[in-house]
């Protein structure tokens, strides 16, 4: 080819791709457009000043369930009251929570949510950090990781988020169509803060149909969060969706039902403003490295500990350590969560992998540090809770074989089949080949000089096939979730969770003098089963 010819054919080709990107560009903003169109158009929607709402809420957590992998468990209830102005971009949200798990109880309590400050009023869940224990009444500011995540979720639910993009085209751009359940969805992408959110569009109405994320779950890996938007009604001038539905892969987590949506009502601005001292201290929202899931699911089941940092409550605890139980034992304390290490002949046994990657990688290094050249070999979990299995990959990741309980091996083998591109800390790569164990009824891992022993709690009423541990030379159990030794003092009778532990023990013939726990301490246990019978 002439070189005038190929310089030709060259400019040609750019102008194609130009014209193309500039297509998709404009039908990206198209869309918004036909979005804030069908919603009432850009006038209506920019003289909504406040918005108020009720809200009937239900809520689930798939990886709280009592079987590996089966049906969710019904974290509870709640009715909200929010008020919203737009002006300050401030949001008060006023609730009563009724929780179902792991009992009933009721949690009443208030959230402001500003942009540069979050505030929580009243107690907000089991699992308090130590400002909310302090005050008095209890009350704290959000942490930084809280605060990027109600922000996202406000803003994804914002019945204004359509006239938003419309008014920052340079933060909208297009991206692929996406089909769900049979419907092409026209998709956008939009730029806010750190994180993106992608916009589908209803193709019949041009309504948002879905606002999704690509978040990281640290028990299924790369997840879609799905907010599904249904039942439009006409509210004064303007559409807003009265039916709001939380899909975790697909599945309803969370459904939301709106009444009572009132435009412009004036709020009292005391109403909006977080009291001094906790506006002081609060945090800026984090820019990055936010765990979505974790901080939003957490709150959902009720166990969320609003804090800086995943896995301990920095202004409780300087961090992780580890706290040694016996020869060649060492709990891993100073967080929500603990592990137990177990050292043998030419290898460490880890039980648990709470929380995240995070706290498995530093369990990991921990380890090597004091037994050196003794690799992880064994990672025992308990059961398959998402806060005590969550960082199940870093130590597949190590080499570790996975040892779970009866009945838990086939949904751990999809766990770790499962994609994690978008793991914070390792690199994707296939963990699933890992070679996983399962314990039916008793199981002993030896070195033919320490034995340590795995028995089935069977029944329990917390999870399914879930696993106590016990190094006989020690006279030293491990229980995660069951009993949390030291974290509050013994009931004056067994409740059914330390009930089904006594029988466990008994059963399985052992003779433990202390129990190290997956949460709280160590605890003696002739105080405990001396309970049996009263
Ligand atoms: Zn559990």
């Amino acid at each position: 080819m002439k070189r005038a010819a190929m310089m030709l054919a060259v400019s040609l080709a750019i102008s194609m791709v130009v014209v193309a990107c500039a297509s998709m560009q404009l039908g990206g903003r198209d869309l918004v457009a036909k979005a804030v169109s069908a919603q009432g158009g850009p006038e209506a929607l920019a003289t909504v000043k406040t918005l108020s709402y009720k809200a009937t809420i239900r809520q689930w957590e798939p990886e709280q369930s009592a079987k590996a992998g089966g049906e969710m468990r019904l974290a509870g209830d709640a009715t909200a009251v929010a008020v919203t102005d737009v002006a300050t971009g401030t949001t008060r949200t006023d609730w009563v929570k009724n929780s179902q798990y792991p009992a009933p109880r009721t949690f009443t309590f208030t959230e402001i949510v500003a942009p540069e400050a979050g505030y929580v009023a009243g107690i907000d869940g089991n699992s308090r950090n130590k400002p909310s224990r302090d005050a008095n009444p209890p009350a704290h500011s959000m942490s930084s990781l809280r605060l990027a995540a109600a922000q996202r979720e406000l803003l994804a639910a914002s019945p204004l988020l359509t006239l938003e993009m419309s008014k920052s085209p340079d933060r909208v751009a297009p991206a692929s169509s996406v089909t769900v359940g049979g419907v092409r969805h026209p998709t956008v992408d939009y730029r806010a803060g750190g994180h993106t959110l992608t916009v589908l569009f209803d193709p019949a109405t041009g309504l948002p149909a879905r606002v999704r994320a690509l978040d990281y779950d640290n028990i299924w890996g790369d997840v879609t969060w799905d907010l599904v938007l249904g039942d439009w009604q006409t509210v004064g001038t303007t559409r807003v969706a009265t039916s709001r539905k939380y899909e975790l892969n697909g599945r309803t987590v969370m459904e939301v039902k709106l009444s009572d949506i009132t435009l412009n009502t004036p709020i009292a601005a005391d109403r909006l403003a977080i009291p001094a001292p906790f506006l002081a201290t609060a945090r800026k929202p984090a820019a990055a490295g936010v765990p979505y899931q974790w901080v939003i699911r957490r709150q959902l089941v009720g166990f969320y500990l609003d804090s800086e940092h995943p896995s301990y409550d920095t202004q409780a605890s300087p961090g992780l350590r580890l706290q040694e139980l016996a020869p060649g034992i060492q709990h891993v304390v100073g967080g929500s969560h603990n592990s137990l290490i177990v050292e043998m002949k030419d290898h460490v046994i880890v039980f648990d992998a709470p929380v995240s990657d995070w706290q498995s990688t530093w369990t990991i290094s921990a380890a090597r540090g004091k037994y050196v050249r003794k690799p992880v070999k064994y990672l025992v979990l308990t059961h398959h809770h998402m806060d005590h299995a969550g960082g199940l990959r870093a130590y597949a990741d190590a080499g570790a074989t996975i040892v779970t309980g009866q009945g838990t091996a086939a949904h751990f083998r999809r766990v770790l089949a499962a994609p994690f591109t978008r793991n914070p800390l390792l690199s994707a790569s296939d963990l699933g080949r890992t070679p996983i164990v399962e314990v039916m009824g008793k199981h002993v891992l030896s070195d033919g000089q320490r034995q340590v022993e795995l028995h089935v709690l069977d029944p329990n009423p917390h999870a399914e096939g879930l696993l106590i541990g016990y190094v006989p030379d020690a006279r030293l159990g491990f229980v995660t979730d069951i009993w949390s030794p030291g974290a509050a003092p013994l009931p004056d009778k067994l409740n059914p969770a330390l009930a089904s532990l006594v029988a466990g023990v008994k059963k399985a013939g052992i003779a433990p003098a202390r129990f190290a726990g997956g949460h709280g301490g160590v605890g003696d246990y002739a105080p405990l089963a001396a309970l049996e019978g009263k």
